[in-house]
């Protein structure tokens, strides 16, 4: 049986209204990443960032999945081999169109982490500096997504995942973020077939056996079918 892995970005979400890191007027391009997505930006101003992952929070809450990730899980569902997606994006809309498992290996909105202890539980809709651990009460709570120079969660899995697979797929990222960026190559050593969906090439679009550009919600759908009917 196959395994397909698909890796998945912020341009699979774009179409459901959430905007990308490096998009013209998108929510990112108001505030530096270092300010809103290091750790180091959070000591500085813990109030800034979470106000800004509170804003984030209800857009993602408030946005619906699109055919991109309807035809994920319908891959997902249909395919008689494994289809592991591992996706780069906080929101939840994997879920919300229906896919099974989903590998966040930048963390999840719905998440809070406990700065002290290590604890996780469900964000509360609004966050702030005084909000508890619920397990050591200590005032310390943050979003539990991983920021830039922190280590993406699930990576000795994903590898695992990598190493095994027939199909590499790599949709909507911009491939400018490591160790995401080398996923291809991990997929490659192992034999696999690649593909990079795109709206635009990404930085390590050579690398890909095969390119699909234009919107996801139209090219993912199509390779999905292509798939299933065994032509791809
Ligand atoms: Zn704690």
């Amino acid at each position: 049986m196959e395994k397909i892995v698909i890796l998945t970005g912020a341009g699979i979400s774009a179409e459901s209204g959430l905007g990308t890191f490096r998009d013209k007027g998108g929510i990112w391009t108001k505030y530096p990443l270092e300010d809103v997505a290091t750790p180091e930006g959070f000591a500085r101003d813990p109030v800034l960032v979470h106000e800004f992952y509170n804003a984030r929070r209800v857009q993602a809450a408030a946005a619906a999945p699109n055919a991109a990730h309807q035809a994920l899980a319908r891959l997902q569902r249909d395919w008689p081999g494994e289809v592991v997606i591992v996706t780069q994006n906080v929101d939840a809309l994997h879920e919300a169109g229906g896919a099974r498992e989903v590998i966040h290996m930048h963390g999840t909105l719905a998440g809070a982490l406990c700065g002290a202890c290590g604890h996780r539980w469900q964000a509360p809709e609004v966050m702030n500096t005084k909000t508890p651990c619920p397990a050591c009460t200590r005032p310390a709570a943050r979003p539990d997504v991983v920021w830039f120079g922190e280590m993406p969660y699930f990576m000795d899995a994903i590898y695992d995942h990598l190493a095994g697979c027939s199909v590499f797929a790599a949709i909507g990222t911009s491939g400018q973020v490591y160790p995401a960026a080398a996923f291809v190559h991990e997929a490659i050593a192992a034999g696999a077939r690649t593909v990079e969906m795109n709206l635009e090439p990404s930085a390590v679009v050579s690398s890909f056996d095969e390119t699909r550009f234009g919107p996801a919600s139209r090219i993912v759908p199509d390779w999905v079918d292509r798939l299933l009917e065994g032509r791809a």
